[in-house]
């Protein structure tokens, strides 16, 4: 039997957008059914007509078999459909069981029975190893723990299917980990899952079957074992996507380009955001940050790229420092900065691709002659990035705000690159970007890292640390707390870094020995 069943399902939005576009895809009772697409393929839409929040346009929902027409949440739950939402909605200052039972409270005559709702909860977190206690606030933890009682909040309405939008995107390796045995357990108990993710190591690890989606349009459905990882990206994409050449060095001895000593930023808030960083990098070598968001990476990245000045410390590029001067001055000492912010610190957003591509040489020969900028060299680089970087694109004279993350992304990267810096700063430089275009920016890192550049990564996404760093340094609450050649480094034992479960002793007295060989077997 179907637990739900799409039959030629299209919505399409109020502003004329059609989101699903005559979807047809059966999920069966007691499995993990996996939903994968880029960014805009209609996930999310699926799951919302499921839930009651929007109504198809035209087609047939099926949940077990009857047509459902929810018109609200509320009538989703009734039929037994649960949404465990991306960003979580739990009122901070209840407990765990007063936010499970909020709006179905068990009551002792007119007073809401507390005492029942507490042993309700143990009672269903120990039955799925959902573990987090009935009688803590919310806002004492961690995002694990919140998502399993947006979970808990779920079964407790009397859910049997159990649509979660990408659970795995806020949480470590370890949360992840217990999340996949928790929904396992309720699948072997009759319960259905249908989860989105993004992740195709996910879709493998923890789902029965998958159904692929791209622009609003289904592209594919299989069983998730055996299934290629090849195979799925070209679904996801509709092309396929040439896999990533990186061959990793590790530099014997090598002397540091890149020299960041004890580097600290105390803010305006009475908080150190970054307390006595200090690393090296190597010519030709990348460097990965790994961490839980919210540690201090994006102040390191900001400080680097001389958008903050640091309250102590120093970065030095062959030699010279060029922290505390400036965005100007790191400029002009070859050090780039892909930010994180894009929009607010990467680009111009009024201004067209050209400008935005020149927005950093323009004052230099060949754009540059004599004092006037060359409008017609200008054009014709910016022409050549959105040739060889496939930036889908009008033209250059375009605004660049009305690209795609993704394209703005290989905007900003082919500037950076083109200004031939020695250290790239690169934070989060894949994020909320489609898969083709991630894996031609990763290409552009590591090539220009075999070019002899030095490389710092920023990222929140692990799989993507692990597969592009040559060494790995992991940042918790402003602090380095480990440190790992990459061959060395495993993803369970990096998330107990990034939680601040395990603590490597001294990790920062290795940072800041010479790079030998004897270090490089010390770390391995
Ligand atoms: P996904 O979850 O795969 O990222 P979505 O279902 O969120 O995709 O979105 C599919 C398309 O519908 C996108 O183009 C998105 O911009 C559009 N869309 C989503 N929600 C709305 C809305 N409320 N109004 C108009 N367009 C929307």
């Amino acid at each position: 039997m179907n637990a739900v069943e799409l039959r030629g399902v299209s919505k399409r939005y109020a502003n004329g957008t059609l989101a699903n576009d005559g979807v047809s895809l059966c999920v069966a009772q007691g499995e993990i059914h996996a939903i994968v697409g880029e960014n805009g393929a209609g996930k999310s839409t699926v799951m919302k007509m499921l839930y009651g929040l929007e109504q198809p346009s035209a087609g047939e929902i099926l949940v077990n078999g009857t047509a459902a027409r929810f018109k609200h949440p509320r009538e989703a739950i009734a039929a037994g459909i649960g949404l465990v939402p991306q960003h979580l909605e739990l009122v901070p200052s209840f407990t765990v069981a007063e936010n499970v039972v909020l709006g179905s409270e068990p009551m002792r005559g007119i007073v809401i029975d507390r005492r029942r709702a507490a042993a309700d909860v143990a009672e269903v977190s120990q039955r799925f190893g959902l573990e987090v206690d009935p009688h803590a606030m919310v806002r004492d933890l961690s995002v694990g723990e919140q998502q399993r009682v947006e979970i808990l909040k779920t079964l407790y309405r009397g859910a049997k299917i159990v649509l979660l939008d990408e659970p795995s995107a806020v949480l470590t390796p370890q949360e992840t980990q217990a999340l996949f045995v928790a929904l396992r357990k309720l699948v072997t108990a009759g319960f259905t899952v249908i989860l989105i993710t993004h992740k195709l190591s996910e879709v493998r690890e923890v789902s029965d079957r998958f159904t692929v989606m791209r622009a609003g349009k289904v592209t594919g459905q299989a069983e998730s074992r055996g299934a290629r990882a090849d195979d799925i990206t070209e679904m996801i994409v509709g092309r396929p996507v040439a896999p990533l050449r990186v061959s990793r060095v590790l530099k014997h001895g090598a002397a540091a380009l890149v020299a960041v000593q004890d580097l600290t930023l105390h803010g305006g808030d009475g908080q150190t955001h970054v307390e006595d960083v200090s690393f090296d990098i190597a010519a030709g070598e990348i460097l990965g940050i790994a961490g839980v968001e919210g540690n201090g990476q994006a102040a390191l990245a900001d400080l680097l790229g001389g958008l903050r000045q640091p309250s102590r410390g120093t970065a030095m590029l062959e030699g010279r420092v060029f922290t505390g001067l400036g965005v100007r001055a790191v400029r002009t000492s070859r050090v780039a900065l892909i930010p994180e912010d894009r929009l607010h610190n990467g680009v111009a957003a009024d201004m067209s691709i050209t400008e935005n591509v020149i927005a950093v040489d323009y004052h230099k020969p060949p754009l540059s002659r004599l004092g006037w900028l060359d409008t017609g060299a200008a054009r014709t680089l910016a022409q050549r990035v959105l040739t060889d970087y496939g930036v889908v694109a009008r033209s250059p004279d375009q605004p660049i705000a009305g690209l795609s993350g993704g394209n703005m992304q290989k905007v900003v990267l082919a500037r950076e690159v083109a200004s031939q810096p020695r250290f790239l700063v690169a934070s989060q430089p894949t994020r909320g970007v489609d898969i083709g275009a991630a894996q031609f920016l990763r290409q552009q890192l590591v090539d220009l890292r075999d070019k002899g550049a030095a490389v710092l990564l920023i990222s929140a996404d692990l799989d993507e640390v692990l597969a592009l760093s040559d060494r790995i340094a992991v940042m918790f609450r402003g602090r380095i707390v480990a440190h790992f050649a990459a061959n060395a480094a495993d993803a369970r034992e990096l998330g107990l870094y990034m939680t601040g479960l395990a603590s490597q002793e001294g990790a920062t007295a290795l940072l800041d020995a010479p790079f030998t060989p004897a270090r490089a077997e010390e770390m391995a």
